[in-house]
């Protein structure tokens, strides 16, 4: 039997979610990032920081639907805010806990519209 490792679980996380938000997402690639959580392309391609493995399953969660959500809402508008408290509630307070758990793993852990983590990847996945 093979043991589902914590990559595994977090890609099947994201499938659940994908299949929620009835999105289609091309590839997923986790690795190290070095001053973003994620990022998306408007093709479909998300990538995800190595650390998101290890918390909590609520943030990942934000994470996950955060950037899903990018793939319809290019930014943190009034839909992409509604549609963010309608899938996980209180969306804010997760990513403030969020910003306060990468603050010595990220200096750009901040989250505003300005912040490049969803901003487009130069194409160099290495999962894909
Ligand atoms: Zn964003």
């Amino acid at each position: 039997m093979k043991r589902l490792s914590k990559r595994d679980a977090f890609g099947e996380r994201i499938a659940n979610w994908a299949t929620r938000l009835d999105l289609k997402v091309r590839t997923v690639t986790v690795r190290k990032m070095r001053n973003k959580w994620a990022s998306c392309s408007t093709a479909g391609r998300l990538t995800f920081d190595e650390s998101l493995l290890s918390k909590q399953g609520d943030l990942q969660d934000y994470v996950i639907v955060h950037e899903l959500l990018h793939l319809e809402v290019p930014n943190h508008g009034k839909l992409w805010k509604s549609l963010m408290r309608a899938h996980l509630g209180d969306y804010e307070e997760m990513e403030t806990r969020l910003q306060r758990e990468l603050k010595s793993h990220s200096p750009v852990a901040r989250h505003s519209p300005k912040s490049a983590h969803h901003r487009r990847l130069p194409t160099r996945s290495s999962a894909a």
